[in-house]
């Protein structure tokens, strides 16, 4: 089975990745590499991060690797957080942290003013060098306060369009069939398909 090494230590993109490559590839994570270096973040774009990110691990692994930047886009806030999601309130914020300031920073700003995207970029790597680039976004609107208990970091508050529940209601089986993640996966799935 084709192997594939995913440049991240956030459990929950592993999972939600591994549910959509339904077991046609061995993929490992960062967590079976604890002396990966750790890469910063210096990009002011998904892509720039991804690429980053992707290229560094692997230069320090045989393995196809595949690096993930993503977050979350508010009209009304001008595009912010962008590549600044997870550190929104904060170099070490925890979501529920990152997910109050959004709300305090939302105040006052009416339902339909309060529309907004999740982006994706995926890289794929291998000894240093990209191999491709994929995209993937969903739109929706931030809601004026937190719903559900599944997913992780702005998916309580992230209600997806043609849909009443946020993405944490929703839970993975619909999120991972709509999602950014799922939508640039589709795209990397596709390519790592064809290639060999
Ligand atoms: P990254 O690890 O630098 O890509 O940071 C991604 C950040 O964007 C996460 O910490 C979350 O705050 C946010 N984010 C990205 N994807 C999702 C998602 O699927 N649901 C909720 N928040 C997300």
């Amino acid at each position: 089975m084709k192997q594939l090494l995913l440049a991240t230590r956030n459990a929950h993109k592993t999972e939600e990745i591994v549910a959509m490559l339904e077991g046609c590839f061995k993929v490992a994570d960062l967590s079976s590499f604890p002396d990966a270096p750790e890469v910063e973040e210096t990009g002011v774009t998904f892509g720039e991060n991804s690429t980053l990110k992707a290229v560094a691990i692997s230069k320090v692994s045989k393995s196809l690797v595949l690096a993930d930047d993503s977050g979350l886009e508010v009209d009304a806030l001008q595009g912010s957080p962008g590549v600044y999601s997870a550190r929104f309130a904060g170099p070490d914020a925890d979501d529920p942290a990152n997910n109050q300031k959004l709300l305090t920073e939302l105040t006052g700003v009416p339902m339909e003013q309060r529309t907004a995207r999740f982006r994706c970029v995926m890289v794929v790597a291998r000894s240093g060098v990209v191999l491709g680039e994929f995209e993937g976004s969903v739109e929706g609107r931030i809601l004026e306060e937190s719903r559900g208990a599944g997913g992780f970091g702005y998916d309580p508050l992230f209600v997806p369009e043609g849909h009443v529940q946020s993405f944490a209601e929703l839970g993975p089986g619909i999120k991972n069939g709509l999602s950014h993640r799922a939508r640039a996966m589709k795209e990397v799935a596709e390519w790592l398909r064809l290639t060999d």
